[in-house]
């Protein structure tokens, strides 16, 4: 949806001082991030692209479908406890079984993917996943990637070589290497699963039935026959008996305190 990033706009990120080096442990995750892009920033290219989503992809001609949307998700946001972000909801008018977020928090669900679900547990499963890639700061991270990759081998090294000493050669290599990634390009595996995660604890955190998610998730592995190519909720590492037993697992623990 979105062009990769171009190496001149990467550089004039650069320039215009969008870019902060840090490594922080992300208090949601308790993983250590190198995030080296802008929260604002990131939050400004968020609403450029949700504008062109708007633009370009039909509504849903349903405004109940719409407002169960926006009440399921306030309810998980709040749940989250992240009101900073300037969230919006939209579901557009398709049969495809998809959703995604935009960073700064904009979430869209296609109509396909609501009439699969078959209440608002399921929905709100989806809406957790959706939320946790925004806790856990995955766009920033991802994008911190692909600025290390535009920004040259070389130039990463340098970065690295500050975060991970000797291994810095090898990593910067690896990245060299790896796909670019976009604002709404598929998440790695790894956030994939760590956003099915955070997603079974803010459903718990809002009242909603963890089971849920499960149950998504196995309707979805049913209905494997129709899996649509770009699908952010299905991620694009087809894993998908790790990912239903992390989901069991997840959802069969007991509530924490
Ligand atoms: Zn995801």
């Amino acid at each position: 949806m979105l062009q990769p990033m171009t190496r001149r706009s990467a550089f004039a990120m650069l320039a215009a001082g969008a870019v902060v080096a840090a490594c922080n442990e992300n208090p949601v995750t308790g993983r250590s991030q190198l995030v080296l892009v802008d929260d604002a920033m990131l939050a400004q290219l968020g609403e450029q692209a949700w504008r062109d989503a708007l633009s370009k992809m039909p509504r849903t001609q349903s405004p109940a479908l719409q407002t169960r949307l926006e009440r399921i998700g306030a309810r998980i946001v709040d749940a989250s406890g992240r009101t900073n972000e300037n969230w919006e909801f939209a579901v557009f008018d398709s049969p495809e079984v998809n959703a995604f977020v935009l960073p700064g928090g904009k979430v869209a669900f296609y109509s396909g993917l609501m009439e699969l679900a078959g209440g608002d547990g399921e929905i709100a499963a989806v809406m957790g996943h959706e939320v946790g890639h925004v806790e856990a700061r995955h766009a920033a991270e991802r994008m911190s990637q692909q600025l290390l990759v535009q920004l040259g081998v070389q130039a990463a090294s340098l970065v690295l070589s500050e975060e991970y000493g000797a291994n810095a050669g090898a990593i910067a290599g690896a990245l060299g290497m790896g796909v670019m990634y976009g604002v709404v390009l598929p998440y790695s595996r790894k956030h994939e699963l760590e956003a099915d995660a955070l997603g079974v604890k803010l459903m718990r955190d809002a009242a909603y039935d963890p089971g849920d998610a499960v149950r998504f998730w196995e309707k979805m592995v049913a209905s494997n026959g129709q899996r649509p190519k770009a699908l952010e909720w299905l991620s694009t590492h087809p894993a998908d008996d790790t990912r239903l037993v992390e989901l069991r697992r997840a959802a069969a623990a007991p509530a924490p305190g």
